[in-house]
């Protein structure tokens, strides 16, 4: 429990359709008495919509989090109650909050969320594809060696991936996802949610590169891509036929089984048993 009454509040606001404000959001917005918030103007302009009184606007974003830590954390302890905005969607998800709920929940404050849509929720749920698993990984790095590692860790990834990305970098995602993953997974591109325009494409990845070089995407898109499929379990007749290319190669039989083993994935007992049997 706070020790002043002071709360910080995460405040979910729409992806595109104001309609999908909720009433609680608009009621805590209109009582809170500090709004931290990525854009004045817009949460100005969203305030103003709803017809609340202009509370404080705390200016938060990438630049200006930790900035805004100390000014929120000092409203906190003078007992306020501190919503957090972003543009759009759920606060904290590629979008500032996670510093500040950090920073209030270690200074013993209380932190309450009126949740609210996110991009990578919505559009999950309308790809079609498996929502039992899977993981949110949000912008990829845009280049170097970042971006490799976590392109391979998406491609080697069985659950379901969804993943941020701007119009003008679409098609190179794609192109570079479709060459660590292959072109045939399977993935949704899910397009101007809520909104007018919004659209669900669903096909494989070599399609999907091909749609881009045919049409510039423009909107805002969320990428959600099909697992990686399970291997399936190496047959007797691969593992014997393996082993026989390493001896003929004049590996020893220790030294067969252990590379078959890595190589097919499969435990080396069996592939042991198989080399004596074989
Ligand atoms: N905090 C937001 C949320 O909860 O979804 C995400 C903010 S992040 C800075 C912006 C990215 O979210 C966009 O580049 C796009 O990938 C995705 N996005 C946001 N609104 C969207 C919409 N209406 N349709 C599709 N994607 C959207």
């Amino acid at each position: 429990m706070s020790p002043t009454g002071g709360a910080l509040v995460l405040v979910g606001t729409p992806i595109g359709n104001l309609g999908d404000l909720s009433r609680r959001a608009a009621e805590e917005l209109g009582r809170v008495d500090a709004v931290a918030c990525e854009d004045t103007r817009r949460t100005g302009r969203l305030l103003a919509h709803l017809g609340v009184r202009a509370p404080a606007l705390l200016v938060v974003n990438d630049h200006t989090e930790a900035g805004a830590v100390r000014e929120v954390l000092a409203r906190l302890d003078r007992g306020q109650r501190v919503a957090v905005v972003t543009d759009a969607g759920m606060p904290g998800i590629s979008d500032p909050g996670e510093r500040l709920v950090a920073a209030a929940a270690a200074a013993g404050h209380r932190v309450e969320v009126v949740p609210g849509p996110s991009a990578a929720l919505t559009a999950l749920v309308a790809s079609g594809l498996p929502t039992g698993r899977f993981v949110f990984e949000g912008f990829l790095p845009r280049k170097g060696s970042g971006r490799s590692e976590r392109l391979a860790a998406v491609a080697a990834e069985r659950r379901t991936v969804v993943l941020y990305e701007a119009p003008h970098r679409l098609a190179r995602t794609l192109a570079d996802l479709a060459e660590v993953c292959g072109p045939d997974r399977r993935v949704v591109l899910a397009r101007e949610l809520t909104k007018l325009h919004e659209e669900l494409w669903r096909g494989r990845l070599a399609d999907a590169v091909a749609r881009c070089d045919e049409v510039e995407p423009r909107g805002e898109h969320v990428v959600v891509l099909d697992g990686a499929p399970a291997t399936p379990p190496a047959e007797d007749d691969a593992i014997l036929a393996a082993l026989a290319a390493a001896r003929e190669g004049g590996a020893s039989t220790r030294d067969a089984v252990d590379a078959v083993a890595a190589a097919l994935g499969v435990p080396r007992r069996r592939v042991y048993r198989l080399a004596l049997s074989g």
